[in-house]
């Protein structure tokens, strides 16, 4: 079986999502409706397209570069998207960040989340709070979004931030 995923797009070559030169693929679907929310549009999990995970495959493999999922919320989707993540490892080795409206703990508490985020390397966690929004960050809108370096969090038994 093909498993898919709905998507509402994809930028080639992007820095605005991580760092470097990366593929940002938007999945549709998002049940945080955070008031400032940069994109409502993105909430409808009917949004977008199907596309295959062997189709995302080809797009993220041609551009040979790192892979951001942001959306919506990339964990609206966990089974078909741990699928890919755990195939953009194995088969290509690129680094992956993911976008979420949900905050570190309540992933960890959630196996079908898990499956997805053990396999990435960047979390962007915690809804966006308009309170707290600040232009100046990097790769986030508000204070309270952590950019989480998931191997060393998951080695260290606590929350370790990324840096550069
Ligand atoms: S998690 Fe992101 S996409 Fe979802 S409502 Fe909040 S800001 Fe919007």
């Amino acid at each position: 079986m093909n498993e898919s995923l709905r998507v509402l797009h994809i930028v080639e070559g992007t820095s605005v999502d991580g760092p470097g030169l990366r593929t940002s693929i938007y999945l549709a679907g998002c049940s945080h409706h955070c008031p400032g929310c940069h994109n409502p549009e993105s909430w409808n999990p009917s949004g977008g397209d199907d596309r295959t995970l062997d189709q995302l495959m080809e797009v993220i493999a041609y551009n040979e570069a790192p892979v951001t999922f942001s959306g919506g919320d990339p964990l609206a989707q966990p089974v078909p998207l741990a699928q890919l993540v755990k195939r953009i490892k194995k088969e290509l080795g690129y680094n992956i960040w993911c976008y979420t409206g949900y905050t570190w703990d309540q992933v960890m508490q959630h196996p079908q989340l898990m499956e997805v985020v053990k396999h990435i390397d960047v979390l962007v966690d915690s809804p966006f709070i308009l309170n707290q929004r600040n232009t100046k960050l990097r790769f986030r809108g508000s204070n309270n979004q952590r950019l989480i370096d998931v191997q060393a969090t998951l080695k260290n038994h606590a929350i370790t931030l990324w840096h550069d």
